[in-house]
């Protein structure tokens, strides 16, 4: 049975990893479970980009910390994602922040956004990671004719506001390039993507190298609080740290710990990858090099060509971990890919999977630390998520920033709606199970 953070008891080792194309053609090294009690100034619960992250940056100033896993690396988000790099996170473009907070906070914001490209970059070259980096032309692509110029308008409000530069594309343009259909305009920005799950591989060794003691398999199955900091357990040991970090994303089990419980939604995405395509398959779709795309529409399809010449497409997901592997869900994306590229009808679908994306309430991610339950300078809580499916950069700048706050670090510019408030509380899981069934009634009218 798939996980579900809103039905399961919690990631337990013995869940399988996605059946992906990642998993299939690179395997992650195999890390040890906790087997004693051990201390440490900082325990880190969540393995994936944040937590590793934070464990790196951590390590690097010479902090003692234990990361903590329930499964193997790569088991959440990332090793499931489609490796695309986006400048942002949560889903609130520029501009809408801007419209909310004004101009400074935006421009604050974008900072922080292309401060967690520069960050994955930085790393990539300093410490010579092998992610099969590739970079090429970055789509986004309008499903409607008045997404097209909502498109086009925002894309010039970017470039004058926001310095970011973009070029406009014709229904046209788009058409003859990609024999695309259905797309009625779009603008081309600068895109990179990578292997996501080389990526948290990568993040793993380098975070070994620093010091950091790495444990997978090793459920947090219980936070205790005391007078000097925390007791985490899991089957087979415990870690006593003074502050503890909380990484779990999508994949935080219910009831796991009062700061985060109900503070994100776990929403599913699919991917599947198709054959190779052929040479006919690839001039026919205009798919003939490195490129990336993503729609308009409020439940987005995002697809990229892989070095090795296959699609990789994915969309929403289905609404409980029980039904993600229906047929109908294989379906429903097939179809999607057809009707963009009907030169790719028939071709196999080699790898499909599913993973789960935190949404927070408000659109928003949030780093936060907690200073309010247990008093300045005494020990604390933080917690960085709720990234809405928008991470490979920004969850790994998260943990980056996390550590750094923690460490009392004062660069962080702490009026941002990042880090000036916790995430907000959700509803129960059942009225939001059903509200996005709602929303993906209506998503079937109004977006096909
Ligand atoms: C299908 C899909 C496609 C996506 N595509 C993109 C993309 O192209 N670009 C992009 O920017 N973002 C994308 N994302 C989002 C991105 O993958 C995430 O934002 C990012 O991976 C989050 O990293 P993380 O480390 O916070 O969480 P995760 O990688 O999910 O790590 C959380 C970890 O917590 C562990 N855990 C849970 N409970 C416990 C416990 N009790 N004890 C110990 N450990 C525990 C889990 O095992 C897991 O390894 C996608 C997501 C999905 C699902």
């Amino acid at each position: 049975m798939a996980y579900d953070p809103l039905i399961s008891h919690g990631v337990s080792p013995s869940l399988p990893t996605a059946k992906s194309y990642w998993q299939a053609t690179h395997k992650p090294v195999m890390l040890p479970p906790l087997s004693k009690k051990m201390s440490s100034d900082y325990v880190i619960i969540g393995g994936g980009y944040t937590g590793l992250s934070a464990a790196i940056t951590l390590a690097e100033a010479g902090q003692h910390v234990t990361l903590l896993d329930a499964n193997s690396l790569g088991f959440g988000c990332a090793g499931r994602n489609g490796g695309f790099i986006l400048s942002g996170s949560g889903r609130l473009s520029l501009s809408a922040i801007e419209d909310k907070w004004g101009h400074a906070i935006a421009k604050g914001m974008q900072g922080e956004f292309e401060g967690a490209v520069n960050l994955l970059k930085q790393r990539i070259t300093d410490f010579a990671m092998h992610v099969d980096l590739v970079e090429g032309p970055y789509l986004k692509l309008a499903h409607t004719p008045k997404q097209a110029d909502m498109l086009c308008a925002s894309a010039k409000h970017l470039a004058s506001r926001f310095n970011v530069p973009s070029t406009p594309l014709s229904q046209k343009n788009i058409t003859t390039r990609f024999g695309i259909k259905g797309a009625y305009g779009g603008v081309e920005l600068k895109g990179a993507c990578l292997n996501p799950l080389k990526l948290v591989s990568e993040y793993a060794r380098i975070a070994k190298e620093r010091g950091a003691a790495l444990f997978y398999d090793s459920p947090a199955v219980d936070i205790e609080k005391h007078k000097k900091g925390y007791v985490v357990t899991t089957p087979s040991g415990s870690v006593s740290a003074k502050h503890m970090l909380i990484a779990t994303n999508a994949y935080t089990p219910k009831r796991f710990h009062k700061s985060v419980d109900n503070k994100q939604f776990p929403v599913q995405s699919s991917i599947f990858v198709t054959a190779p395509l052929s040479n006919e398959q690839r001039t026919a779709s205009g798919l003939t090099a490195p490129m990336s795309f993503m729609d308009t529409r409020m439940m987005k399809y995002y697809y990229r060509v892989l070095p090795d010449g296959r699609l990789l497409f994915g969309g929403r997901g289905a609404v409980t971990g029980k039904d993600s592997d229906n047929a109908s869900q294989k379906q429903r994306l097939y179809r999607a890919m057809v009707k963009s590229f009907p030169a790719l009808s028939g071709i196999a679908m080699d790898y499909f999977w599913s993973g789960w994306v935190s949404v927070s309430l408000d659109s928003m991610p949030r780093i936060f630390v907690d200073n309010m339950m247990t008093g300045n300078n005494a020990s604390q809580t933080g917690y960085a998520m709720g990234y809405c499916g928008s991470g490979v950069s920004f969850a790994a700048f998260a943990g980056h920033r996390l550590a750094q706050q923690m460490m009392g670090n004062g660069d962080v510019d702490l009026s941002l709606p990042l880090y000036r408030s916790p995430l907000k509380t959700y509803p129960f899981a059942k009225a939001r199970r059903l509200a996005l069934r709602g929303l993906y009634q209506w998503a079937k009218v109004a977006e096909r």
